[in-house]
């Protein structure tokens, strides 16, 4: 994934100054940084969800955004994990899961059996027929985890999946998201602002600081440098 000047404006402030970033296929990046920074505006411009004012994001070689024109979200090969792990409340929790396979043409048995297999993944087994709000947070987020993998998309996007997780759940979590993400072999992009969840997670760390990838390199190569 390949993301060239990326640039937002939100009126007069710039929340993107020509961010540029490459993940190598396969590799966890974790892009690090202060509340306002700018994350969730590049995250959300690569997941396309809000176009960015300027810039160009590629997969692989093919374009998926330059300037305003891109494609659609739902047509990106993109899954996303989010802080407060937006599941559908009035699905269940295998009905959420197979959600993510939707576009895809499947029987119904064949999604039900993907669908029950990324939940073995996540220790979910055997929790398909409840809904969300009879989960636990940690469990409602490893449902989320196992709709973001069930597709096997090629890019992996977590926008402070932990944050709303007590430390104890935050530190099994991080180590079950890593598994499953290098397990995956997905390209996978980790937002937060929290320093040691960086080093432990990430192959690279881009630090962003007002708009701008002010650092990069290996957790060792960013905490040698600071
Ligand atoms: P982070 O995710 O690092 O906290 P954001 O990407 O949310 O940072 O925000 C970057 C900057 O853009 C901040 O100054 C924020 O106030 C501003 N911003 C983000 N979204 C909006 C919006 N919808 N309207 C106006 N300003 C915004
Ligand atoms: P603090 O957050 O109290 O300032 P440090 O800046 O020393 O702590 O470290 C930030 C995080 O980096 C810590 O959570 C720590 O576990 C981790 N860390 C410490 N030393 C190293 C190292 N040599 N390489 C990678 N990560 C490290």
């Amino acid at each position: 994934m390949v993301v060239r000047g990326a640039t937002k404006r939100y009126g007069r402030a710039t929340a993107l100054d020509g961010v540029d970033l490459e993940i190598e296929p396969g590799r966890f990046m974790v892009l690090l940084g202060p509340s306002g920074s700018g994350k969730t505006t590049l995250l959300r411009g690569i997941a396309g969800i809000e176009a960015f004012d300027d810039g160009t994001v590629h997969f692989g070689d093919t374009p998926i955004s330059s300037g305003r024109t891109s494609v659609p979200a739902e047509r990106r090969d993109v899954a996303m994990v989010f802080q407060d792990y937006a599941l559908w409340p009035h699905m269940t929790v295998a009905q959420n899961v197979e959600y993510a396979l939707r576009r895809r043409s499947l029987q119904g048995s064949a999604r039900r059996s993907l669908a029950a297999t990324a939940l073995e993944r996540v220790g979910l087994d055997g929790l398909g027929a409840r809904y969300p709000h009879e989960l636990s947070g940690g469990q409602q987020q490893r449902v989320a985890l196992a709709r973001a993998v069930v597709a096997e998309p090629a890019l992996l996007l977590f926008d402070e999946p932990l944050s709303n997780l007590d430390a104890d759940l935050r530190e099994r979590l991080r180590v079950e998201i890593s598994t499953l993400a290098r397990s995956s072999g997905a390209t996978s992009l980790y937002i937060t602002h929290d320093q040691s969840e960086a080093f432990a997670l990430a192959d690279e760390i881009a630090v962003l600081r007002d708009g701008r990838v002010v650092q990069r390199g290996t957790p060792e190569e960013v905490y040698r440098h600071p």
